[in-house]
């Protein structure tokens, strides 16, 4: 090969086309060396420089980032997301590209790479930008993409049970929610990674929950409204009326839209009786997943019929929702509980097959739910607020005896996980950026 009779435009074309062996390889090679090249103008070799930086192949542009390692990102995905006025508002942070005009065909006509910008002219003369941060925040490798699920898109969950209950559980006052961000971050993040937090100190009024559901966003409303009462109204002949275990179960399972997050607002409690329960679920199925797989599989893939009909201040309501007992996500993770057997509808629309062996499954879950090992037991005080994840946990309540001067009363409220995530995320940015 003769070098001299090699146009630099040449050498650059061949390199645009070359695949990264053959390329590495002539960049390398005895041409780039030869003395032939050193009357060439500096800018030239800068160019080859930002040639080798970023190139095309397999419909996807590779972009060499600090650490010498390439990047690819398809073409179709680059011109979709083309950060140009015309493709992207950065006020509403949405692409406005017309989608009925998108054309998969598209394809970079030429590409460069100036210092830490990626300049692409594609086939229909559109030009786009990227800057290298922006490509590596969305890499397509598991690493970035774990960070993003694990830190922003969701936090990672810890599963816990009895033995470990006691680290896990975080205690906040209420005060220092109402007025720090970071503090709310704090319980918000806890919610989230254990599924249970405690707030204390709460003023003893009725409207407290709906203050600190304010600070994150808003009240989860149900078909119930957006506050629930747990008293007993004892007829004046039986003072001492004695409220009734509540078996365990989760809230709402006949609604595909769950209420996320559950507060108890602790305003009177009673001297006997009267303990929350809870186990979390997310140990409990992995748990079940391991030591009993047909039990598990059985609990994660038969519909139950869930159901609520009833009249809330006049307002009629018929809920229904098919969902197993415990739900999985596409990539068989946990994802949702649900346990409530009074809200169990006695239509089972499932293969006669499965009938049988669904109860006996679920026997062996709600034995499981009150086994010592997996329940953990609290009694809150007045001014406490007790957090739960109502996707994640199954809870409870023990039995209780009010008196006359001492009747057990409990405000309670619903949160959307929707909203917890997206307060989570806005506190972390403004936190970090302070
Ligand atoms: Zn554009």
């Amino acid at each position: 090969m003769r070098a001299a009779g090699v146009g630099i435009i040449q050498i650059v074309q061949q390199l645009k086309l070359a695949p990264t062996r053959v390329k590495r390889a002539l960049l390398t090679s005895q041409v780039y060396q030869t003395k032939s090249f050193s009357a060439t103008p500096q800018c030239y070799i800068s160019k080859i420089q930002n040639e080798e930086k970023v190139f095309s192949e397999n419909e996807m542009i590779h972009v060499v980032n600090e650490n010498g390692n390439y990047m690819k990102y398809p073409w179709l995905w680059l011109r979709d997301n083309c950060q140009c006025k015309t493709c992207f508002n950065p006020q509403m942070q949405s692409r406005t590209i017309d989608w009925k005009y998108f054309d998969t065909s598209v394809h970079p006509k030429s590409y460069s790479r100036s210092n830490d910008l990626v300049n692409i002219t594609w086939s229909d003369e559109h030009e786009s930008q990227y800057s290298l941060k922006w490509l590596q925040e969305r890499e397509f490798v598991p690493a970035t993409q774990k960070k993003w699920l694990t830190q922003v898109y969701r936090l990672t969950q810890v599963p816990w049970n009895a033995a470990n209950f006691s680290q896990v559980l975080k205690r906040f006052q209420y005060c220092n929610l109402i007025e720090s961000d970071e503090k709310l971050l704090q319980w918000l993040e806890s919610l989230a990674v254990f599924g249970i937090a405690i707030i204390e100190g709460t003023p003893s009024r009725e409207d407290q929950l709906q203050k600190l559901a304010n600070r994150v966003g808003f009240i989860k409303q149900t078909h119930y409204g957006e506050e629930f009462v747990v008293r007993n109204k004892p007829d004046t002949t039986n003072l001492a009326y004695l409220a009734v275990p509540l078996q365990m179960h989760t809230d709402m399972p006949y609604y595909d839209y769950k209420p996320g997050v559950n507060m108890l607002h602790c305003m009177e409690q009673t001297t006997e009786g009267g303990e929350n329960q809870f186990v979390d679920c997310l140990y409990l199925s992995q748990l079940l997943k391991e030591t009993q797989p047909d039990i598990y599989k059985t609990l994660s893939t038969v519909p139950v019929d869930w159901s609520d009909i009833g009249e809330e201040k006049k307002d009629a309501f018929h809920t229904l929702y098919r969902a197993p007992v415990i739900c999985e996500d596409k990539l068989g993770q946990f994802a949702r509980v649900n346990y409530n057997q009074w809200q169990r509808d006695s239509h089972f629309n499932v293969p006669l097959e499965d009938v049988i062996s669904w109860y006996k499954a679920n026997a062996i879950f709600t034995k499981a739910l009150y086994d010592q090992k997996n329940m953990v037991q609290l009694k809150t005080r007045p001014g406490e607020i007790v957090t739960f994840d109502n996707i994640r946990l199954v809870h409870g309540r023990s039995g209780y005896s009010d008196s006359a001067n001492n009747e057990r009363y409990i405000i309670g409220s619903y949160l959307d996980w929707d909203i917890v995530h997206s307060r989570i995320r806005i506190l972390k940015k403004e936190i970090t950026r302070s």
